[in-house]
């Protein structure tokens, strides 16, 4: 089965021996505009509740997890610092004929089951992937600005030690997100965020106030003695890429890429 054939545009990422990590698309799906991008044929819109029709979701979820070799749990993010768990019953529900469409409320993910893929569903929003190939655990954050400031990152990275994972083996990787050249938000709440974490001060190329997300979340993972590998593309800027913020000056709304992990 080729891996190419499958999802093509996806973007790989190597987080150890026994773990397959991928960020996905909007290309490579079967959704029409405006959950669909420029990345050619079908949108591969992940997420629910964005106004897609939820059998068409089911369709490309379904690819994902053929592109994976496994099923894929997907929680109902709420830019929050709460871990969800996942298991052996989990990964049954989530391999059967018809999975659920959540697997509750939570911004993060973590399992040391083989063969159950953790999905985390973004658009402009920090992906986070987290992997310790020795102790065999793996997670997932959503990391927006909420979520960055309530710690998100670090609270999974708490569930992959609490499960045997050591900092200084875990390998993570910090997708696709909105760059801090793009992300304008008002001065007091940049204020708010960089006086938590100074690395995503920011200034748009308006010369606006800005917050970089994605670097905050490699500080924030460094601080811990992770070492991150950070995916160098802009949701907004790039048109392969689904972005909320992109969508909304445009007046209308847009899919959900993901990145997804699990244990081979
Ligand atoms: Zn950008």
């Amino acid at each position: 089965m080729s891996d190419t054939r499958i999802l093509a545009g996806v973007h790989p990422v190597d987080l150890g021996d026994g773990v397959h990590a991928f960020f996905t698309t909007g290309a490579g799906g079967v959704s029409p505009a405006p959950w669909s991008t420029s990345g050619g044929g079908g949108g591969l819109n992940l997420g629910l509740n964005v106004s897609d029709d939820a059998a068409r979701v089911a369709v490309n979820r379904s690819l994902a997890a053929e592109r994976l070799g496994a099923p894929v749990a997907f929680a109902t993010q709420v830019h929050g610092d709460v871990v969800l768990e996942l298991g052996a019953a989990e990964r049954a529900l989530w391999a059967g004929r018809r999975p659920p469409g959540s697997a509750g409320e939570g911004d993060a993910l973590v399992t040391s089951e083989r063969g159950l893929g953790l999905g985390v569903l973004v658009a402009d929003c920090v992906p986070v992937l987290l992997a310790d190939p020795e102790a065999r655990v793996v997670g997932v954050a959503h990391a927006g600005r909420k979520g960055v400031l309530a710690g998100v990152v670090h609270r999974a990275l708490d569930a992959l030690v609490a499960r045997g994972a050591d900092p200084a083996r875990v390998r993570a990787a910090v997708g696709p997100a909105v760059c801090g050249r793009c992300y304008e938000v008002p001065a007091a709440m940049r204020d708010e965020v960089a006086a938590a974490v100074p690395e995503a001060f920011a200034t748009t190329s308006d010369g606006t106030p800005g917050l970089d997300l994605p670097s905050g979340v490699v500080a924030q993972l460094a601080a811990r003695g992770v070492v991150a590998t950070r995916v160098e593309r802009c949701t907004l800027e790039d048109p392969e890429l689904f972005s909320h913020r992109r969508a909304s000056a445009a007046g209308t709304t847009t899919g959900r890429q993901a990145g997804i992990v699990a244990l081979r």
